[in-house]
């Protein structure tokens, strides 16, 4: 499992660095690195919390995903996970934040 930064999205705000439980990302030159992405065991939380959209999950062929993305967008009420397609094809579904342990 692993992410993808769009370094070009990063500011260097080290939200990912706080969230990450395996402590796997480290801000170099104010730019996000993942330290060894073998051990990201795909929790997500760096994709929600990044203020930037600049963390992408990558569901690779293993997972059904022929390297798409997946990546998040966030409001006051709801988390929007975008999928990605290797053709920049985007399909959205939205999670009401209240009722999120539902799924
Ligand atoms: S949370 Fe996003 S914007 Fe902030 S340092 Fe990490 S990758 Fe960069
Ligand atoms: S998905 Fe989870 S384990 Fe993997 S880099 Fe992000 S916060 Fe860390």
């Amino acid at each position: 499992m692993s992410v993808f930064i769009k370094k070009d999205k990063c500011i260097g705000c080290k939200k990912c660095v706080e969230v990450c439980p395996g402590n796997l990302f480290v801000v170099r030159g104010k730019k996000a690195e993942i330290r060894d992405e073998r051990d990201c065991w795909g929790c997500t939380a760096c994709v929600k919390e990044c203020p930037q959209n600049a963390i992408s999950y990558y569901l690779a062929a293993d997972l059904g995903g022929g390297g798409s993305l997946l990546y998040a967008t966030e409001d006051e009420t709801s988390i929007n996970w975008v999928l990605q397609s290797p053709e920049g094809k985007e399909t959205t579904v939205t999670v009401n934040k209240n009722q999120s342990n539902e799924y």
